[in-house]
Parts: C-alpha cells; sequence; structure tokens
C-alpha cells in the first residue's frame, strides 16, 4: 500500500529528499496517473514540468525502446552517434533569433546551467554573475549560489561560490516595478561589481519555482541592450518554460529577443534525463575541447526521447494546445477569483504554466502558504495531482501535460473547482 510504502521510505531517504505526495506510482498514461492501489488521479504536476507530452507517449516509449535494443550508452565524447548531432541541429533551429548555434548536452537542468556560467565565464575572461531574487536555478552549488530564496534551497548549505549578485525581480507582492528593476541593475553596477566584470546575467523569462512571475518584455529587452552595450553573456533559463509549455518553443520568444545562452531540460525528452546548452556559435566555442560535458551528457536514451518529442510537439500541434488550455486555465481560474475573492489572488503565467496565488482578506501582501498547503494536500483526495511554489509557498501552479485530451482537462479543472467549494 501507499502507506507501507512510505514507511519503508522514510526509513531509508533522507528527508531532504522527502516526497509532497504519500502517493507511490505504478502506472501512468498521458495525463492519468494510478497509484499502487489502484486509485486514479489526473497529473497537473507533469513531474515538475517534464511531461510535457504526457506519460508513456507511444512515440516516446519506442524510440527509447528501439534505442536501447541498439546500445544505451557510449559516451558522446568518446564515440559519438547520429541522434546527438540530429538533436542538436533541431535544437540550434529552434532556439529564437538568427545567429548560428551550437550546443551541448549534459543530464539535468542545474548542470545545464553551470555549464552555461562557464561558458559564459570563458567567452568573456570575468568573473561576475548577476542572478534575479526570487530565481531557482538548481541545488548543485553554483546554482544554489544564483538560487535567489534561502529556504529551504539554501539554509545551512553555504558557503556559495563568489560574485555571483542578485537583483530585484518585478513582482507585484514586493511592489517593484520593471524600472526599479533595472534602477536595482544599475545601482549593483555602480557599488558591487562594474559591468565590465559581470561575465553573465541569468535570468529565467518565466520564474518557475519563485512563483510563475512572468518577465515583462520591457525588462528582457533592457536587459538585452544592457548586455550588448557591456558585452555581457545574456544566459536564459528556459528549463521550466521551454518546450512549448507557454506555447512558443522557448519564452524569450514572446519578447522579441534572442539570447546569448539558453539552457533547457525538464521538458525536453518527456522524463529521459537529458538538458542542453545552447547558444551563439562564437560564445559555444570558447572552452577548451575536453572543458565541457560529461559521462552521461547527451545520453542516447536522452537524445532518443528528445527527438520523439520534438515530433509530437509538431505533429500534435502543442504549441497551439497550450494557448488553447490557458483559455481554459483563466476561464476557471478568473470564476473562482470571483467566487472566492478574499482567498485567490493574482492568476499569471502563459500557455500551459499558469499560477494562482492564494492570500488572505484578497490582499496580495497577505500570502496564505497555510491554505495552498492543505488544498494541496486534499487534492489528491479530489483525483488530482497539484503542485505548489512561490516566494512564500502561497502559489498553486497547474503544469498539465500539453497531449492532455480535453475530457481530462475538464474533469481536472471541474475537481479543482470542487476542491476550493469543499474547503
Ligand atoms: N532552472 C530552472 C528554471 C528550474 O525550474 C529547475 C528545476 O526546477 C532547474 C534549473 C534545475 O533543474 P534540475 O532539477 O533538473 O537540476
Amino acid at each position: 500500500t501507499n502507506a507501507s510504502l512510505q514507511t519503508r521510505k522514510q526509513k531509508v531517504f533522507a528527508q531532504g529528499q522527502g516526497n509532497l505526495y504519500p502517493i507511490f506510482v505504478e502506472r501512468a498514461d498521458n495525463a492519468e496517473v494510478w497509484d499502487v492501489e489502484g486509485n486514479r488521479y489526473l497529473d497537473f504536476g507533469t513531474g515538475i514540468a517534464v511531461c510535457n507530452t504526457g506519460h508513456a507517449h507511444p512515440k516516446v516509449v519506442e524510440a527509447v525502446q528501439q534505442q536501447v535494443a541498439h546500445f544505451s550508452h557510449s559516451c558522446v565524447m568518446i564515440n559519438p552517434y547520429e541522434s546527438a548531432v540530429a538533436l542538436a541541429e533541431r535544437l540550434t533551429q529552434l532556439a529564437p533569433g538568427d545567429s548560428d548555434k551550437k550546443a551541448i548536452f549534459v543530464t539535468t537542468g542545474a548542470e545545464a546551467v553551470e555549464n552555461a556560467v562557464k561558458i559564459a565565464r570563458a567567452h568573456t575572461g570575468r568573473r561576475g554573475v548577476v542572478a534575479f531574487n526570487g530565481g531557482f536555478h538548481g541545488r548543485t552549488n553554483l546554482t544554489m549560489g544564483l538560487t535567489g530564496k534561502i529556504t529551504p534551497y539554501k539554509d545551512k548549505f553555504g558557503p556559495f561560490p563568489g560574485e555571483i549578485y542578485h537583483a530585484p525581480f518585478p513582482s507585484k507582492l514586493h511592489g517593484v516595478s520593471v524600472k526599479d528593476a533595472l534602477k536595482g541593475l544599475e545601482t549593483l553596477f555602480k557599488v558591487d561589481i562594474a559591468p565590465s566584470d559581470v561575465a553573465a546575467i541569468i535570468i529565467e523569462p518565466i520564474q518557475g519555482e519563485g512563483g510563475f512571475y512572468v518577465a515583462p518584455p520591457e525588462l528582457l529587452q533592457a536587459l538585452r541592450k544592457l548586455c550588448d552595450q557591456h558585452g555581457i553573456v545574456l544566459i536564459c533559463d528556459e528549463i521550466q518554460s521551454g518546450f512549448a509549455r507557454t506555447g512558443h518553443w522557448f519564452y524569450t520568444e514572446a519578447a522579441g529577443i534572442e539570447a546569448d545562452i539558453m539552457t533547457m531540460a525538464k521538458g525536453i525528452a518527456g522524463g529521459v534525463p537529458i538538458s542542453a546548452v545552447v547558444g551563439k556559435a562564437a560564445i559555444m566555442d570558447a572552452p577548451p575541447a575536453g572543458g565541457l560535458g560529461g559521462t552521461y551528457g547527451g545520453s542516447p536514451l536522452g537524445c532518443a526521447a528528445a527527438l520523439a518529442v520534438l515530433d509530437v510537439i509538431e505533429q500534435e500541434s502543442l504549441l497551439e494546445k497550450a494557448r488553447w488550455i490557458e483559455h481554459q486555465f483563466m476561464e476557471t481560474l478568473g470564476a473562482l477569483k470571483q467566487r472566492y475573492p478574499d482567498l485567490v489572488g493574482e492568476v499569471r503565467g502563459a500557455g500551459a504554466m499558469i499560477a494562482m496565488e492564494l492570500v488572505k482578506d484578497g490582499q496580495a501582501d497577505k500570502p496564505n502558504p497555510e491554505l495552498t498547503k492543505a488544498l494541496i494536500g486534499k487534492a489528491s483526495e479530489y483525483g488530482l495531482i497539484l503542485l505548489a511554489c512561490g516566494f512564500y509557498g502561497n502559489v498553486i501552479r497547474l503544469l498539465p501535460p500539453l497531449t492532455i485530451p480535453e475530457k481530462h482537462l475538464t474533469e481536472g479543472l471541474q475537481a479543482l473547482t470542487k476542491l476550493f467549494d469543499d474547503c
């Protein structure tokens, strides 16, 4: 049973890798997940924005099965294979902007960010990296340093690498406008580090763990200009917002900017661990041979899965589908906000990456993490898997597979409404 497995897990798993739901998965199909007791759930979290093409998509399953039967590993740095080249060709084409691009593959999101920073430092010969308050870039030492939120990601884990600086990110909650954010950067450049010492500015075009705050296009455009002016590498971390999730292949497209380097992971391969760093060729070629990569970077299984995922996104028109999902979400969340104006605060995001803030007395500056925790805990009783995020943990985020059938989306949104009505 779920309970007996949870007891076993707690005996042997350190609490640092604890689980949100005491529900153990037995199988899953597109948006549906079944636990070991046969209970069924609709997955509105997709393992943190990973299964954009649903669980066990037949085309992804077939691609991985075929690959594993041929060879499962050889190391792209020893004997490469065609699928890795084909994937790099596809991703360099898909990355927004006209510049010639190159790619490298690693395994996790954090590793992609680490490598993006290494490349930016090698290219510029500079040390500083500017990240944003509320941002999240991973759990390794450098990416913890870049991450803007302390609890639970950084508490007790220091010291972090030096030469990392944080600038304000625009949000209603913290009363920060785009102007304030740019002013914050200006002050940082005056007081803490000269722009000529900054290798990179890293930003999530939509903050994921931070609460689905969308970087306003004016901010991204201003950062593009600032980076051009000072020879700083602009890194866009699209690890959560990429691969059609927002109704665009990558959200930087929406702001009409071209990043110097992009980091990609999560939705890239439907759950097979692989990540990518894609950027302008001249920048990507800065590190010497042997300076980047890793044993499993760009594994054949990851490449096969990713190529299948890209095909599915195109063949099933998932960019359009994500925009349609946004419309359905906005209707339901808008109705919930009207019905519960004291509890539901800002609704924000893009495409199938939408979140709602829960507050007290209808006030944005009174976050309600207690209610958020209670609703998320209860969601599984309503057949839903939901995730939280946000600076205060008071944001419910919705991240269903983009392949979700209409009937399951409707069923999930009805369950969400009932969850609110009953609580
Ligand atoms: N960057 C962003 C924007 C993320 O959302 C995440 C994961 O949530 C990461 C980096 C880290 O990815 P990983 O957990 O695969 O290391």
